[in-house]
């Protein structure tokens, strides 16, 4: 028999960075086995003509351990070419686990990243206690994309110590048994160990959760353990309070990297906010002398602003004040009713001077949209388009000779889809251009999964295409495919795929390069239990292929499922 699928006549940007040439590709059992003129019969052929026919595309930061179980596309990430996600960062994960524990992981999830704990517990089916039983559930779950996972250190502290985790330093009884179950959990597949020391990551409590607990002793003994099977990747959330903090953080971790040998990747940001914030160029200067003195360590570095996202339908900046939570809480008919009233209209106004003032306390997504601070109307825009070109609502409010909350009012009076963006970090393009052309930072970091409705990062693939390549032609196409594919399965050492080669694993995407971009976020109640999200879906994609299956044509989910658990390179067969 011939070939399952045969993709013609389109151009292929392989992801390696090499020059563009036009091919056909032929693909059977799940591999790619022809590239160029395709002579065999096949099952099925999808016109590619005038289309980039491209290697799916790999995001290593996200948080979909929970999602996995009900979502079968892999949404928002497979909407946007994304055919391979990493799970599990920031020492989050949903294994090992108590039974007894399970509402309150779904908790702590709730609160670092804004997953709906009644979506959790209405959408998993959860059998697992052990990582390993974890990766089993996830390999039997019909899937549209391939997930890798870590295993979480906050998790994996609560399971071996219970509530003494949240408070106490661990015992070298405990240590022994964490380090054990790092190494169980990579000969299983795990990817590597992720952690966090973030200020923003803290329990529904407000306090520290527990990988912010463990010293630098623990980290040191749990990283070592997977340096002696010589497999695993090392993620960290990192200190981003800024100044002489941030700076020791980076320090001790360079010395963890020095010491084990394991890759090392953390999140390199440009922020205004924090205490002294250490300028993105500190970051960089840093991954290059860590380098020059032996360690291997990645930036994760988006490719634009990480945002809080504000909406009538969703989080409003002012939803904490008295007069503001009366009417928040009404279906949002009658909200719109009593937001066009003058009266209420004047006393909403009003109470926006009594807010919390800004101070230098660094807010990722979750406190800017559940404890926010008086919005600072120039760094608060309202979205038109996706070219990263709206106007502030100071600038409106200057305009219209109105009150910011006014504009913002009716802005959302008149489109209840409208959404207001905060940037939290990477304010200026120009930071994020330098990140991104570093050779030491991935382009990852979408937290696709995580602050379902307070950021929505998962379109940062269509994003680079059309405003960095097409928009601003920051990179040529080949380079930027080459960011999303070959660079970050270098980086995770997933050898058979990032690249359209023959013997690869048919992972592709075909996209218009003129056309690629991300679509406006609306806010949608699709998940389990009804609960809210933010979804963004994208334009001038026309297909993506998993394994060698069509999963997505034109946006529409063709319903298949041949994505994969993938074993990270220490996985032994059992
Ligand atoms: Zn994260």
């Amino acid at each position: 028999m011939g070939l399952d699928l045969l993709i013609r006549g389109g151009t292929i940007v392989d992801g390696s960075g090499g020059a563009r040439y036009r091919a056909d590709v032929g693909i059977e059992d799940g591999r790619i086995v022809e590239i160029g003129r395709v002579r065999s019969a096949a099952e099925r052929t999808l016109d590619a003509d005038g289309l980039i026919v491209a290697p799916g595309f790999i995001d290593g930061h996200t948080h979909m351990d929970a999602q996995v179980a009900w979502d079968r596309i892999g949404s928002c990430s497979c909407w946007h070419g994304v055919t391979t996600v990493i799970m599990g960062n920031c020492g989050f994960a949903l294994a090992p686990c108590l039974p007894a524990e399970r509402e309150w992981f779904a908790r702590c999830l709730t609160a670092v990243e804004d997953i709906p704990t009644e979506a959790m517990m209405a959408g998993i089916d959860w059998t697992w206690e052990t990582f390993p039983e974890y990766l089993a559930n996830v390999d039997r779950l019909p899937k549209a994309i391939n997930y890798g996972a870590y295993i979480g250190h906050s998790a994996l502290r609560m399971y071996v110590m219970g509530k003494r985790a949240l408070t106490e330093r661990a015992t070298e009884d405990d240590l022994a048994r964490m380090a054990a179950a790092v190494q169980e959990a990579i000969r299983a597949g795990a990817m590597g160990f992720s952690s966090s020391r973030a200020t923003t990551h803290v329990t529904p409590d407000n306090t520290p959760v527990a990988s912010r607990i463990a010293d630098w002793t623990e980290l040191d003994r749990l990283v070592g353990a997977m340096a002696e099977l010589n497999a695993g990747v090392f993620q960290v959330g990192p200190d981003v309070s800024g100044g002489e903090a941030q700076r020791r953080f980076l320090a001790r971790l360079k010395q963890l990297a020095l010491q084990t040998g394991r890759p090392v990747m953390f999140g390199t940001i440009a922020s205004r906010q924090g205490d002294k914030p250490n300028p993105w160029t500190y970051q960089l200067e840093y991954l290059d002398q860590c380098a020059a003195d032996g360690a291997r360590m990645w930036g994760q570095t988006t490719t634009r602003s990480i945002n809080a996202i504000f909406s009538l339908k969703s989080y409003l900046p002012f939803d904490v004040l008295p007069a503001w939570r009366e009417l928040r809480g009404l279906p949002l008919a009658e909200q719109k009713r009593r937001l066009a009233d003058p009266t209420t209209r004047r006393r909403l106004i009003a109470e926006e001077a009594g807010m919390k003032p800004r101070d230098n306390v660094f807010q990722g997504g979750g406190a800017a949209t559940t404890d926010p601070r008086r919005p600072d109307y120039a760094n608060l825009y309202a979205m038109k388009g996706v070219d990263w070109d709206d106007p502030t609502v100071a600038q409106l409010s200057a305009r219209q000779g109105k009150h910011p909350v006014e504009v913002m009012i009716d802005l959302a009076l008149a489109n209840d889809n409208q959404v207001f963006v905060q940037p939290l970090v990477n304010e200026d393009p120009e930071h994020v251009l330098g990140m991104l052309r570093h050779g030491r930072t991935l382009a990852t970091f979408s937290d696709s999964g995580a602050h379902v409705c307070q950021e929505m990062g998962s379109s940062l693939q269509t994003h680079l295409l059309s405003y960095w390549v097409r928009a601003r032609q920051a990179f040529t196409l080949e380079e930027a495919v080459r960011k999303l594919t070959f660079d970050n399965a270098s980086a995770w050492e997933l050898h058979d795929r990032g690249l359209l080669r023959t013997g690869y694993r048919a992972d592709v995407v075909m996209f218009d390069e003129h056309r690629v971009q991300p679509a406006m976020p609306t806010v949608e109640t699709d998940l389990p239990g009804s609960a809210r999200r933010l979804v963004q879906k994208a334009e001038g994609i026309a297909a993506t292929i998993v394994n060698g299956q069509v999963t997505l044509e034109h946006g529409e989910p063709t319903g298949r499922t041949p994505g994969v658990l993938l074993r990270g390179p220490g996985a032994r067969p059992a």
